[in-house]
Parts: structure tokens; sequence; C-alpha cells
């Protein structure tokens, strides 16, 4: 189901009943909000990759687009994928 379709579905159940709890009525109308965000393109999905040591260099290299660097920041500064810790070979 699209999200254009599921914002529809909720806002039609939200206003079909008049005897809906407050809390249930705020929670759907809560949702719709941000699944309009996210229709809207407001929120990216994350992307999650991570440094890979190159054994022949000293640098690391993003597992999503390849940039290399000397410095292992949380996020690609490139690709914008968040880096996940490195993983210990044992
Ligand atoms: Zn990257």
């Amino acid at each position: 189901m699209e999200i254009k379709k599921v914002i529809e579905v909720l806002d039609e159940a939200c206003h079909s009943r008049q005897s809906r709890d407050i809390d249930e009525q705020e929670a759907i109308e809560e949702a719709i909000d941000y699944l309009r965000k996210i229709e809207n393109g407001e929120y990216v999905k994350v992307v999650n990759a991570e440094w890979q040591r190159e054994s022949s260099l000293t640098n690391y290299k993003c597992s999503n687009c390849g940039l290399r660097t000397w410095d292992k920041t949380n996020y690609c500064f490139m690709c914008g994928a968040k880096m996940s810790a490195e993983k210990r070979s044992e």
C-alpha cells in the first residue's frame, strides 16, 4: 500500500467514528502527520555502512560509496551513510 493511500484510509477512519477515544484519535492524527512528512521527503531512509580497513593502506573505505578517508566519522561525509561500530576480527 502506498503512503498516500495509507494516509487516506487513516484520515477516513479518524473521522468516521465520533465516539472514538481521544487518545486513539490523537494517535491516528500523529501517525498521519508523520506519514505526510515521509511523503514530503522530510525523512530520508538511513543507509547503514561501515568503514572497511584496507590492508595495503592505512586508511578506511566506505562500504557504501567507496570513499576513502583517514578519519572514521560516525557518518560518511560523501554519501551520508550511518557507520556501524568497527567489527573486531577475533
Ligand atoms: Zn560513503
